[in-house]
This record gives structure tokens, sequence and C-alpha cells, in this order.
């Protein structure tokens, strides 16, 4: 198959590239490099199946393709609120030039939402038939109303054109490939502990996240992909749930490292808790996590001593 993947010089992306590339398909990648970077993917780059494409989403594109992967846009908080008009755009525009050239070529769409629709969530696990808790004018707002109104489209799509549609719901996901300074949790400790800086915890690190290890949500979005169903959108992610001082403590036992953790003041509107419900994924797509925190953590460690 020919498939196009935006966003994919990212973390997420640059993981998918290769994973179907090692299928035998021709991956067209297409990334504005805000957040991705051309390292991540420069090892595809010899390979004739393999295309790379400097575009940002917002604007038309077209390409003859089976399949489309929409992953564009920043996922870092830190990222997302740098220019919050853009990020929502990103999400929209690059949602809705999706759906029009899945529409034209007649291409299975697949969509990187988030855990995020969910806002801080006032039930516990999130399933998928939870609405969620958003706050509509916060600085997260940006990209949660972003990727609820991509949802949206998506599902109008289906009805109104008969658009072949999948839906993830990706849960905090970490690995190798994420940026040494991209804000989000796992890559910060871990290059905090290895550097023998402060360990960052804002609020009392008593607020809650589920960690998916980066293979296990690659083989989850093949799988979601290439079954025939349109089922609604899909949690994935792990429902192992760890307190962020938790997180601290395990990356600065992995690390051997002499870092202390310091308190920062708690970023407004941030999530207590947030666990995945994956009986759907179970069900649908006999899929579960394989690999566990410590497992992850390790790889990642290794990968970031070998950047830093
Ligand atoms: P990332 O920031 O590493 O990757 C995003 C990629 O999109 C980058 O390569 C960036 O340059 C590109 N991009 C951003 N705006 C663009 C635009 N306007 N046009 C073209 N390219 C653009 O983040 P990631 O973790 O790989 O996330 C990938 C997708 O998965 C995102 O859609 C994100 O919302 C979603 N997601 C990720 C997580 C996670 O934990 N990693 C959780 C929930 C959702
Ligand atoms: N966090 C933290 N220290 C950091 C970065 C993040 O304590 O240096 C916290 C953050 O407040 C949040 C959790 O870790 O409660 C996860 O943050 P991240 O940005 O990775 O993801 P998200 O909030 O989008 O789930």
């Amino acid at each position: 198959m020919r498939i196009l993947i935006t966003g994919g010089a990212g973390f997420l992306g640059s993981h998918l590239c290769e994973r179907l590339l090692n299928e035998g398909n021709e991956v067209i990648c297409l990334d504005n490099f805000f957040t991705g970077r051309k390292s991540n993917v420069a090892h595809l780059l010899p390979n004739s199946n393999f295309e790379l494409m400097r575009h940002d989403v917002i604007d038309p594109f077209k390409v003859e393709v089976d399949q489309i992967y929409n992953l564009a846009c920043p996922a870092s908080p830190v990222h997302y609120q740098y220019n919050p008009i853009k990020t929502t755009k990103t999400s929209v525009m690059g949602a809705i030039n999706c759906l029009g050239l899945a529409k034209r070529v007649n291409a299975r769409v697949f969509q990187a939402s988030t855990s995020e629709v969910y806002g801080d969530p006032d039930v516990h696990p999130q399933p998928e038939s939870y609405w969620g808790h958003v706050n509509t004018i916060g600085i997260r707002s940006c990209y949660d109303e972003g990727k609820r109104c991509a949802e949206t489209l998506f599902f109008d799509y289906h009805r109104e054109h008969q658009v072949d549609i999948r839906v993830v719901r990706i849960f905090n996901t970490y690995g190798p490939r994420m940026l040494a300074d991209d804000g989000r949790v796992v890559s910060n400790f871990i290059v905090q502990a290895l550097q023998g800086q402060d360990i960052t915890v804002y609020g009392e690190g008593q607020q809650t996240r589920s960690f998916c290890y980066v293979d296990d949500l690659i083989e989850g979005f093949v799988r979601l992909m290439n079954q025939e169903q349109v089922v609604g959108p899909m949690n994935i992610g792990n429902p192992n749930e760890f307190t962020i001082l938790q997180l601290a403590q395990r990356v600065i036992e992995l690390t051997g490292s002499q870092s202390k953790i310091v308190y920062r003041p708690m970023p407004q509107d941030d999530p207590k808790q947030r666990q995945p419900d994956i009986r759907q994924a179970r069900e649908v797509l006999d899929w579960e996590p394989q690999v566990q925190l410590d497992a992850g953590l390790k790889a990642t460690i290794d990968y970031f001593a070998q950047q830093l």
C-alpha cells in the first residue's frame, strides 16, 4: 500500500513510518518540522519506498494514497501552548484536509486523537463512552477542543460521505525520539536525572498518568487501522497508573542519579488523574500493552544517554 503519515517526522510518526516501511509499504511522510526533526527519519531516507515532504497540514495537499494517518499536531503542552491559535488550526484544518483527500482518493483515514478529549476527568478510569470534562477557554483548550472538533469532523465525514475512518484516543506515550526539550514529563525527568539537575515535580506530584511505551502504541495503531469495521473512537494506552512522584522516584532509581526532587507550581487545568479503560481495544483488536514501565523507561534512558 501507499500510505501518507502527517506529522511523520515527530516522535510517534517516525516509529510509525519505520513500522509501515518494514511491512513493505510505500510511506509518504508529511511534516512542517515544528516539533519533528529530519534526524528522526534520516535512517529511512535511503529506502526508495520512503518520501519526505515539507508541508503544513493546514494547507491542502494532493497525493494518491491508500491510507492516511493524521498525526500532525504538537503534543506537549509547552509546544501546543506556544502558538495556541495555530494548534487549533492544525487539528481542525488538518482534519478537514485529510478527510477531503480521503474522500477524493477513497483512502482509509486514521486520526490521532487524545485522552485530553476527556479533560480533567470526573469518571475514572475513562471509557470511550465518557463525554469528558473540558474547559473551553483555558490554556489547554487549544489542544483539547481542536482534537474534539477533529473527532466531530471524522464522524461527520463518515456519516455524510461514508469516509472510512479510524479514531484512536492516545494516552500518555513515551520512548526513544521524544525531544530532550519536549517538556513532557518522561523526557523532562530522564534528561534532568541524567544531567544531575533537579527533578521538577509540578504540584505535590499526586496527579496520576498511565504511561504507554511507544512500541505497544504503534502495534495498537496498526491493528486498529487494518481491522475492517468502523468502530467508535478507541482508547489505546497502558492502564497501569502512577503518580508523578512515583515516576520521579522510578527515574532516579533506574538512572542511579543524585538528582533531588523539587516542587514547582501546578500548571492551570492540569488533569488530576488519567487512566484508560481499554476493554474495547482488548475485545476488538485483541491488543494489550506488553512493555511495563521499568522496561520502557530503561530503553528510553538508554536513548537519552546516547543523545546527550
Ligand atoms: P510530536 O510533537 O513529536 O509530533 C508531532 C509532529 O507533527 C511533529 O513532527 C511536528 O513537526 C508535526 N506537525 C505539527 N504541526 C504541524 C503542521 N501544522 N503541519 C505539519 N506537521 C505538523 O508529538 P507525538 O507525541 O509524536 O504526537 C503525535 C500525535 O499523537 C499528535 O497528533 C498528538 O496530539 C497525538 N498524541 C500523542 C500523545 C503522546 O503521549 N505522545 C498522546 C495523545 C495524543
Ligand atoms: N509534569 C511534572 N514535571 C515536569 C513535566 C510535567 O510534574 O517537568 C507533570 C504535569 O504537570 C502533568 C504530568 O506531569 O501532571 C504529565 O505531563 P505531560 O506534559 O507529560 O503530559 P499531559 O499533562 O499532557 O498528560
